[in-house]
């Protein structure tokens, strides 16, 4: 079966490559030319639906399935920042390194070390018959100092529930066990063998 991301983050294709080996895992702009979405919605849910959507209608090809991931950290010290705002919190065009950066001195302003927090992953499935969303989290603790360069965007300052390692120091099998992407693509795989 082949699925169509709806995303061209390189950290989140080839996770989702190493998670879906059992399908043909191909970004949306390998298809078509890439192009602007605006996630103007207020949940992680809403947002993947959208991006899902708009690369669904794109594509012009009814059998597709394409596959929308929106995710993001919160941390507790912050009420949950940043939340929704993840992928620009360090501004508009903001890198990974930027938004990291942005993340840890936030955290450090607020009079803390460390903070607990939590990923989230949405992935919403869109086909010509069905439009279904599913969740996944991974819970953990925030720091203000990056340790370790695996993994992509803010995973070297954040220590996942059970370890005493960042997911940027911790082989990414541990990620793969753990994660909240991979989480919600278990569930995802149980809504495709339902189509
Ligand atoms: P999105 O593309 O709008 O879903 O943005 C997701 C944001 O959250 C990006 O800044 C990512 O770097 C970050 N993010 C999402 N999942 C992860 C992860 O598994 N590890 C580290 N950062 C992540």
């Amino acid at each position: 079966m082949k699925l169509v991301l709806a995303t061209s983050n390189k950290g989140k294709v080839r996770e989702i490559k190493e998670l879906c080996p059992e399908y043909e895992v191909i970004p949306y702009s390998e298809l078509i030319e890439e192009f602007e979405i605006i996630e103007d919605a207020d949940t992680f849910k809403e947002n993947a639906l959208i991006k899902a959507r708009a690369v669904y209608a794109a594509l012009d090809d009814a059998e597709l399935i394409v596959v929308a991931d929106d995710s993001g950290i919160s941390v507790d010290v912050l009420g949950g920042a940043p939340g929704i705002y993840s992928a620009r919190y360090g501004g508009e065009n903001a890198t990974d390194k930027e938004n990291l950066q942005t993340l840890m001195t936030n955290i450090k302003k607020a009079g803390v070390k460390s903070s607990p927090a939590f990923y989230t992953a949405a992935i919403a499935i869109v086909t010509k018959d069905i439009e279904r969303t599913v969740h996944g989290w991974m819970y953990g603790t925030a720091l203000t100092e990056a340790q370790g360069d695996g993994g992509f965007g803010y995973d070297p300052m954040f220590i996942p529930l059970g370890y005493d390692k960042t997911l940027g120091e911790l082989d990414n099998e541990i990620k793969r066990k753990l994660s909240h992407r991979s989480k919600a693509l278990s569930l995802m795989k149980k809504v495709l063998k339902t189509l």
